[in-house]
């Protein structure tokens, strides 16, 4: 039987549980549109996911299937075991009322990705402060090689491209649909995701 699959609206987030060995598909139904994932373990919450860890290990800050993503212990957290995009990023933090101050003045303030993940995370004990760089999948960020510039275009995803991870240990996940303007080619979409049981 397959999982069903589960509708993040658009400039929402939510968050679960998800067990060691579970398989996470997070889905891009209608292509270009960035969701931001963060992991916590679910017995201790001061284990968290890393991207300075990870991009140091992976020695590569574009991540794919086969790079695993560690905590700030040094454990893997999640394997990457199917991606049909190839760019996501690890970079850039959440954003939030304040990326809408810095980078759209001329817009209405949102409380963002990491508003989303706060208020979804808090049921599990997740206090603003504990909330690192996000894996942000989708999300298209190229590096001038050269200079280090970097820029954020719209993401690379069609419609039902999906990334797939694997737990290794039970982890407490946010996730979001992006509420960046750049960050998602101009529109806001929804992000689905399923959980496919390790037990089942
Ligand atoms: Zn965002």
């Amino acid at each position: 039987m397959t999982a069903p699959v589960h509708e993040i609206p658009e400039r929402s987030g939510t968050a679960f549980v998800l067990k060691a060995g579970d398989m996470l598909t997070v889905i891009d139904p209608r292509g270009e549109q960035v969701a931001d994932l963060l992991a916590f373990n679910a017995r201790d919450l001061d284990e968290v996911i890393s991207s300075g860890r990870t991009l140091d290990y992976a020695e590569m800050i574009y991540l794919t299937a086969g790079h695993q993503l560690y905590s700030n212990r040094s454990n893997v957290m999640l394997e990457i075991v199917a991606d049909t995009v190839g760019r996501h990023d690890f970079l850039l933090t959440p954003c939030s009322v304040d990326t809408f101050r810095h980078f759209y003045p001329h817009l209405p303030v949102h409380r963002g990705c990491f508003g989303n993940l706060a208020a979804a995370l808090e049921p599990y004990g997740v206090t603003p402060d504990r909330i690192p760089v996000a894996f942000n999948c989708f999300m298209n960020v190229p590096i001038d090689g050269e200079t280090g510039k970097l820029r954020v275009l719209p993401p690379i995803s069609k419609a039902g491209d999906h990334i797939q991870f694997r737990a290794a240990m039970d982890l407490v996940i946010g996730l979001t649909a992006c509420s960046a303007p750049d960050s998602n080619g101009g529109s806001f979409k929804p992000i689905h995701y399923r959980i496919d049981s390790a037990a089942a």
